[in-house]
């Protein structure tokens, strides 16, 4: 597609990325089941290794099915790059990879999907790097977290389980102030539906096994990059501004420019640590990702309408979703998420941790997975599933506490879900 005009999302959706195979014709994407790649002769290998000229070279760095799947993530997210690895966490670890040194934090919002508190809490301590949560609904508490090792702040569009906004924009104002990049986990949102990028982020990450897959086949992840932020403007971020002794001295920035952080990634993140995409896996996601946007205006259309039935029922004590005009996010849909709140969201239950566990035994039409944005309605229940390794004051605040459940709203028939939790709820 080599048409100037700017291209709609719908359109990007299924051709970003794909152009017919050229050894072949083949007009959908093929799986390069390969891992290496026969070079031309001895210049062109030594060219690719110097990053001279682009092309592949062994798929643990890069792959053309994988590569096409980026592509076409980078054009959804308005970037300028991107890079595809083996799960959600592995695009958050390779996020913060190029930024980071060991005594270096990260400020993060305390409404996070669970599994990113733990890796935060914890793992990343092995390398050395901290984590310091905040609550980013107090702007100013988020500033006065940044400290002279603060390399990056990092948030939810759409929080996941709770299904808060997150006012980007005005986070994004504090990070430039700060002089670090705001990174984005968008996985609940997805590009239909926010494009932080547009909103001042730097980084978006994904976990594309969610929405952007859609059918629940993989897991995997991405990191976008904006290609906008200046990595030479300070001395904190040596392994794109400074000579890279882990790249014979190849200073990333000034050579590769809005590129730096895409190239790091691949030639340094994947080539080290190797949390890799495989060409399968990015095929599934590629065969998801041609329908996002039909799939998620009825995720929004059905979740509007199982939030607005369930607030009114008895049993329940409060419904989190940003899309009813009840909850205090509403009003940063306009500038945020302007094409709806997504399908994800909490209940709680006067029943307490028991009517949980009894509604999610009793729903039939819903599946109790931990997962999120299939085409399937799902359910869980993460006080005693995804979030129990959390103490009581996390659980709190991320949205999850004892009393509360997720539903994750598919695109079935609206009727039939609200009809499958009517009757579990007669059974609370
Ligand atoms: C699932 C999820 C992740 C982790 O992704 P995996 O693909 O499971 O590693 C990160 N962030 C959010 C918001 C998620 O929902």
């Amino acid at each position: 597609m080599s048409d100037t005009r700017k291209l709609g999302f719908d359109t990007l959706q299924v051709h970003a990325g794909a152009n017919p195979d050229p050894a072949t014709g083949a007009r959908q994407i093929p799986i390069y089941q390969t891992t290496a790649y026969v070079f031309r002769d001895a210049d062109h290998a030594a060219a690719l290794f110097d990053l001279r000229e682009v092309g592949y070279i062994y798929s643990r760095l890069t792959n053309p099915t994988v590569a096409a799947l980026a592509e076409r993530i980078a054009a959804l997210e308005g970037g300028a790059g991107a890079v595809c690895c083996s799960s959600g966490h592995a695009a958050q670890l390779m996020a913060l990879f190029p930024l980071m040194q060991p005594g270096c934090n990260v400020v993060a919002s305390t409404r996070l999907y669970g599994g990113t508190i733990q890796q935060f809490t914890n793992t990343i301590r092995k390398f050395g790097w901290s984590a310091k949560f905040v609550d980013f609904d107090d702007v100013d508490a988020v500033a006065a977290a940044i400290d002279d090792k603060t390399r990056a702040i990092f948030c939810e569009s759409i929080a996941n389980p709770g299904g808060y906004v997150t006012d980007i924009p005005a986070i994004a104002e504090i990070a430039k102030k700060g002089g670090v990049p705001l990174i984005v986990d968008n996985t609940s949102a997805t590009p239909y539906l926010c494009q932080p990028i547009k909103l001042g982020a730097t980084l978006v990450v994904h976990s594309t096994t969610k929405y952007l897959t859609g059918n629940g086949t993989v897991t995997g992840g991405c990191v976008v990059d904006s290609g906008t932020f200046d990595w030479s403007a300070s001395d904190k971020f040596p392994s794109l501004s400074a000579p890279e002794p882990a790249y014979h001295g190849l200073k990333f920035h000034e050579a590769l420019g809005p590129m730096a952080f895409t190239f790091h990634s691949i030639a340094i993140g994947l080539r080290d640590l190797g949390m890799t995409m495989n060409p399968q896996g990015a095929h599934y996601t590629l065969m998801g990702i041609e329908t996002l946007s039909l799939r998620m205006a009825r995720h929004v259309e059905n979740a509007i309408k199982v939030a607005e039935w369930l607030e009114k029922q008895p049993q329940v004590s409060a419904v989190t979703y940003a899309g009813l005009k009840s909850s205090p996010y509403h009003g940063r849909l306009a500038s945020v998420c302007p094409k709806g709140a997504g399908g994800l969201f909490t209940l709680s239950l006067k029943g307490g941790y028991d009517g949980c566990v009894k509604l999610v035994s009793a729903l039939k039409l819903f599946s109790h997975v931990a997962n999120l944005g299939d085409t399937r309605s799902l359910v869980i229940h993460p006080a005693s599933t995804t979030h129990r390794q959390l103490s009581p004051d996390q659980l709190k605040a991320a949205g999850a506490a004892p009393e509360t459940v997720r539903l994750s709203i598919g695109i079935e028939d609206p009727a039939d879900i609200i009809a499958d939790l009517e009757q579990a709820l007669a059974q609370v």
